[in-house]
């Protein structure tokens, strides 16, 4: 069994052959993909409302999370055994790269908690640092 295919079953997601091609999409990548990278990376036989529902189970599912983007874009990565502490818990720090362009989870460096004035309540916390990442910096 492959790799997306053992994680498909794992999360109890029925298996179809979409879901496991996005899914080691993403497993290969290593870093964020944005729909459109998703969908360039599948090949024209995909139709675009089927790879946003795929999208939107993982999501749902606790495979992948949201990342925000600089460009106000929203990219999407593959959770880690860090992201499964707590309940839908990802609050790791997201690193963009201004050289390769591509944002990485952190997944080991956590927010720092924000105290909030009185009547706010926090529901999600992003942080995106910009920079130059390992890669780019060799
Ligand atoms: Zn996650
Ligand atoms: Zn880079
Ligand atoms: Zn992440």
């Amino acid at each position: 069994m492959t790799p997306a295919a053992q994680t498909l079953k794992e999360f109890k997601l029925r298996h179809t052959n979409g879901r496991e091609e996005v899914l080691d999409l993403f497993i290969n990548a290593g870093h964020a993909l944005a729909h459109n990278d998703v969908e360039s990376g599948l090949g024209p036989d995909h139709d675009r409302v089927t790879i946003y529902r795929t999208l939107r189970t993982f999501l749902d599912k606790g495979l992948l999370h949201k990342v925000l983007d600089d460009e106000g874009g929203t990219k999407y990565a593959l959770c880690r055994e860090t992201c499964a502490d707590g309940h839908h818990q990802h609050d790791h720090v997201h690193f963009k790269c201004e050289h390769c362009g591509q944002t990485t989870c952190l997944d080991h460096v956590s927010i720092p908690s924000v105290a909030l004035p009185e009547g706010y309540s926090r529901k999600e916390t992003n942080l995106l640092i910009q920079g130059v990442c390992r890669e780019c910096s060799k």
